[in-house]
């Protein structure tokens, strides 16, 4: 039997795996080694128990009791904090699926690959952080990393054996979020229930929130440069409203490959899962006919300045990454609490960059864990300082 760990398996990504893997057999099928949570105890504990997991970890150290109730008699170890759930990672476990939201899922992420094991990577963030290293441990390790966010599972399925120094031209698709059709002049008012709704895929309210700012976009093009070690100039972004088709490879000869599918992400998860091989999956089957056509437009960075940040931050490399994403995570938080506007969010991480790009050795990539979280902590205190001067409008 294989054995398996999931990181974040109480979110949008670790329901559809869990979904997966009841689906195909449960706990007479997986070894399922360790599962981790946040604040929905109930949940990590049903879960754990349907899947006999060794040990179940929340983030938050003060509801440990209450998983320690919740697992009383099963057997399952409870543990509770970020240090736990590192020590879940350095479990032995043949594939482990990393789906916490943020930052808080690189330091896990990094203890699988240095024991070699292979990495199903939801988790953009880790490779926005800290690619470099990240590839390194992985490269240094023999570990295998398996993307999960669905575009960039399409390149890897597109791409097949094919010599990277072939592509020409990779491209991700983006629907365009909450706000692709809405007036400019509206978006300042944009308020924290309109951006949390998508128009074609159901996500965290974070991602979500991220896709409507193209911040997510902004992500996934870092993502590509670091996981393919593509040239930033050979990646592009096209509007595509219907999301079918993820991503596709343009090759030398003038040739593409596009990767086209429901937006469901449990094709992405199922593929990681089964990868090498593949497996009937509960994914629906297109039905081009009836979609009758698919649309496409360029993107508008006055619509949505992500997209220039993270050519600006591809093109800086060091800790780029890690404080556009840092600024990026404070700047969330104060919208969602109310402390600035939608379009501030983007205001917030320029400055951030700007702020901290005077900062000596912010040119150079990050060499390990300690200076990738240095970097993001103080990209979180720059944009909370743009709020504390600019917020309240
Ligand atoms: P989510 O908010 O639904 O779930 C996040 C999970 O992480 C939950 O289990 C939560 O308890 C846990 N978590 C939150 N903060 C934590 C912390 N500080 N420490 C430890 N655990 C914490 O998020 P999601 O939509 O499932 O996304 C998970 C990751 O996958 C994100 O990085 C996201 O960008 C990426 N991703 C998601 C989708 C999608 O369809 N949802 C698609 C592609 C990529
Ligand atoms: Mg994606």
């Amino acid at each position: 039997m294989r054995s398996i760990s999931i990181f974040g398996a109480t979110g949008s990504i670790g329901e559809s795996a869990y979904d997966l893997l009841i689906r195909s057999g449960g706990a007479e099928a997986w070894n399922v080694v360790a599962l981790s949570g946040g604040r929905n105890i109930s949940r990590l504990a049903e879960m754990a128990r349907e899947l006999r997991a060794e040990v179940a970890v929340t983030a938050y150290p003060e509801l440990v009791d209450d998983l320690t109730d919740a697992l009383a008699g099963s057997g399952i170890a409870a543990e509770a904090g970020a240090d736990a759930i590192a020590r879940a990672a350095d479990r032995p476990a043949d594939w482990t699926l990393s789906a916490i939201v943020g930052a808080a899922g690189l330091p896990p992420g990094l203890r699988v690959l240095e024991r070699g094991g292979a990495l199903a990577l939801a988790n953009k963030e880790t490779l926005v952080t800290a690619g470099r290293l990240v590839m390194g441990v992985a490269a240094r390790n023999g570990a295998q990393i398996l993307p999960v966010d669905s575009e960039h599972s399409a390149i890897f399925q597109a791409l097949g054996a094919e010599n990277i120094d072939n592509v020409a031209e990779v491209t991700i698709t983006a629907s365009g979020g909450a706000f692709r059709d809405w007036p400019l002049d509206r978006l300042e008012a944009a308020t924290v229930a309109q951006a949390s709704t998508h128009p074609n895929w159901a996500m965290g309210q974070r991602i979500t929130i991220d896709s409507a700012s193209m911040f997510n976009k902004a992500l996934e093009l870092i993502e590509t440069r670091e996981f393919f070690g593509i040239e930033p100039e050979k990646i592009k972004v096209l509007v595509h409203p219907e999301s079918i088709i993820h991503a596709m490879v343009t090759h030398r000869d003038g040739g593409s490959i596009a990767h086209l599918g429901a937006p469901d992400m449990r094709h992405a998860i199922g593929y990681a899962l089964h990868w090498p091989d593949r497996a009937d999956l509960p994914v629906a089957r297109l039905d081009l006919a009836a979609l009758g056509a698919l649309t496409f437009r360029a993107p508008d960075e006055t619509r949505w300045p992500a997209l220039r940040l993270a050519r600006e931050v591809m093109a800086a490399g060091g800790a780029a990454g890690a404080v556009l994403n840092g600024a990026k995570e404070q700047a969330l938080d104060d919208f969602l609490a109310g402390r600035i506007r939608f379009t501030d969010m983007a205001r917030a991480v320029e400055a951030a960059l700007d702020d901290l790009t005077r900062q000596p050795g912010f040119t150079t990539s990050p060499e390990d864990l300690a200076t990738v979280l240095d970097w993001d902590q103080r990209a979180r205190q720059s944009a909370a300082g743009w709020t504390a001067r600019h917020g309240g409008r």
